[in-house]
Parts: structure tokens; sequence; C-alpha cells
């Protein structure tokens, strides 16, 4: 076992746009876990990222050798940034290979596969976390101190709108490895936020698909969604995601002023505003911040405060906003009770 002095070795899985603009070069800002090799169907990716990364040969692996992990001390911490149809297979076997796990977000297509990735974890006895870099970024908690501490009195509605305009085919619009469209991609932070800012559960949503503007493209995922989330305080999240604009809003009014971040969900450029001015704080790399969060609880066995758990709410909340979107806006009620300690303060 890993010393609290030493860095913890990370694994990234998939090496894709995100891993290649932001994961990787994270981990070579992060004090508490490094890059320590990759998973790749690519040979050719494999040996770039050896080079640009300086990774031993045998800290290489190909999606089927995975499993050879279970073998290796120089990874610790296995982190899925796949497709979102194969987020559950792969936390899954690096669990079974005995690796802490990050799943990057949605965390699985289904309920159900949420419940048997954290099943497996458990078993295993390693940590789940989700890439939920915002909650370790300054602006969006300041939004949630806003928000709970209530300093500006009771949160009255929020709106949230994160949207990007996509152009041309890629598996973000394939429903069968997206698991849906925008609601799935982007819709999960507006779902987050409106919990993180309010500190309560909803207890119903109604939502409606936006009308297709381009059927070509939007075949098996919507194009666009709206929803509104119900608190059992009366509080109302107003909330969009669409692939055909964009958008970064989240804009709070509460009884004695506002509060708002645009950009709200980006990487960087955060601005943040009140009705009393605006918001300072400096800029970080959020990524940095959430891997090193996550090796200090492997290091210390507590618990990440972005759990598997915490992912699983989250699916099942966009499940029942797609139910609604189904169902032509009816009112569709969640039972979240046992999610209660998944709030973040
Ligand atoms: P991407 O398309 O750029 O990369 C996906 C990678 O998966 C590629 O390397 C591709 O080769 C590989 N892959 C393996 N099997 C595949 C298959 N069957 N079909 C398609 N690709 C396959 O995607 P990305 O933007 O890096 O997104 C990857 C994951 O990271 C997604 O779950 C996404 O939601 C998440 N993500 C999170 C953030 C964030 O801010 N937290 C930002 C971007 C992406």
């Amino acid at each position: 076992m890993t010393n609290d002095q030493q860095k913890l070795g990370v694994a990234l899985v998939g090496l894709g746009r995100y891993s290649e603009g932001q994961l990787g070069p994270a981990l070579t800002e992060t004090q508490h876990c490094y890059l320590a090799g990759v998973v790749s169907g690519s040979e050719e990716k494999r040996r770039q990222w050896q080079a640009r990364y300086d990774l031993p040969g045998s800290n290489l692996y190909h999606y089927d050798t995975l499993e050879a992990m279970a073998g290796n001390p120089a990874i610790d911490i296995v982190y899925v940034v796949l497709p979102n149809a194969l987020h559950a297979e792969y936390v899954i076997r690096a669990a079974k290979a005995g690796k802490h796990v990050i799943c990057e977000k949605p965390m699985a297509t289904s309920v159900e596969e949420c419940r048997q990735m954290i099943h497996a974890c458990r078993e295993a006895g390693v940590l789940l976390s989700m890439g939920y870099r915002l909650h370790f970024d300054p602006f969006n908690k300041e939004m949630m101190r806003l928000g709970q501490d209530e300093i500006f009195g009771k949160v009255k509605r929020i709106v949230a709108d994160d949207s990007m305009t996509i152009e041309k085919e890629e598996w973000r619009l394939d429903g069968a490895l997206a698991g849906g469209g925008p609601l799935m991609n982007n819709g999960v932070y507006c779902v987050q936020a409106a919990l993180f800012v309010t500190g309560e559960l909803p207890v119903a949503i109604r939502a409606e698909f936006s009308p297709k503007t381009r059927p070509d493209l939007f075949r098996t995922v919507e194009e666009g969604i709206q929803w509104e989330m119900e608190f059992a305080s009366g509080k109302k999240a107003i909330c969009e995601s669409s692939y055909s604009k964009d958008g970064n809003l989240l804009r709070v009014t509460a009884e004695r002023g506002w509060f708002e971040l645009d950009p709200a969900y980006e990487y960087k450029g955060l601005k943040g505003r009140t009705s009393q001015g605006p918001m300072e704080f400096p800029a970080i790399r959020q990524q940095a911040a959430q891997l090193d969060d996550f090796a200090s609880c492997v290091k210390r066995s507590g618990a990440s405060r972005v759990p598997g758990e915490m992912g699983m709410r989250d699916v099942e909340i966009m499940m029942a906003i797609y139910e609604s979107a189904r169902k032509g806006g009816e009112r569709v009620t969640l039972h979240l009770e046992a999610y209660q300690d998944m709030i973040e303060v």
C-alpha cells in the first residue's frame, strides 16, 4: 500500500478528446497522483502517450488486456473516459482488477448498470468516484454556499441551461453509445446544479423534447430537451439542454437578491455575479483538483464527495426526465429519499 507521501498512479481508459485535452495535462499538475499508464485500442495512441508522458511500456494496455493490471502495483486508480454505454463494463472490470475507479459522466445509461457498478466496487473493496469536476470549482462551490446557506434568503427559482452545437456525426448522437442526447451529456450539469444550489432532492419532473430541426442528425437521440424540477419546499428549477444552440447559464433568484454563473459549466473562464457585484476567484484546473481529491480519499480510505451513488442518483433523475418527455410532459414523481446523504453542503 502506498504511503501518504507517494503519488498514486492513474491509468486513463480511452484516449479521446477529454483525456487528451484535459485529464492528461491535469495529471502533470496533481500533487497526490500522476499519469502512470493508459488503456487504448490503438497501438499508435499508446505509443504517442508513452512518449509524451514518459510511461513505461509495462503500463500500456489494450482494452482486451485490462485485467492484467491486477498484477501491476504501479496502477492504483483507473479513470474510465469512454463513450457512456461502455462505462459500466470498464468500471466493473477495473474494480475486479482491484483498482479504485473514477467514472466519467454520465455514470451509465441505466440505473441498473449504476447499481452493478457500485456493487462491483463494494465487492472488490475499492472506491468509486464520478468525474464531477464542478464540485471542486470555486465558482460552483460559491453557488452551493450562496444557495444552501441562504445568503440572499430562500432560493425561489433556478434557471440552468447547458447546451452546445453539434454539427456532425459522432458517438454522442448514437443512442446506443450515448444513452441519450444533450440531457445525458450536458444536462447532467443542470441537474446537479439544481441540487447543489438548493441542497434538496427533487420530488417531481415535467419535461418536453424540443422539436427536431435536423432529423437527419438526431435519429436516435433528442436534439434538445426542457424540463422543470420541483422540490418539496416549493423551489423550482427550469432547465434546458440542446445540441442546436450554445448556452452555459446557472441563474438563481432568491428572496433578497440573485446570483449567477455565465459561463457556468466550462473548464475555465467561468464568470460569476450576484445582485451585490461580481464574484472573484482565482482560476484553477478543475480536473487536477478533482483528481487530487480522489487520490487523497484513496490514501486515507475515505469516501469521495462525488461517489458512485451520486452518479446513480443523477441517472435516476435523468431517466425520470426522459420518462416525462416521452409521456408528453406528464408529471413524473421521484422518490429519492435513499440519496439524502448525497447532497453536498
Ligand atoms: P471522444 O470521442 O473524444 O473519445 C472517446 C474515446 O473512446 C476515443 O479514444 C475512442 O477511440 C474510444 N472508444 C473506445 N470504444 C469506442 C467505441 N465503441 N465507440 C467510440 N469510441 C470508442 O469522447 P470524449 O469527449 O473524450 O468523452 C469520453 C467520456 O468523457 C464521455 O463519457 C464524456 O461524457 C466524458 N466527458 C466528460 C467531460 C467532463 O467535463 N467531465 C468532458 C468531456 C467528456
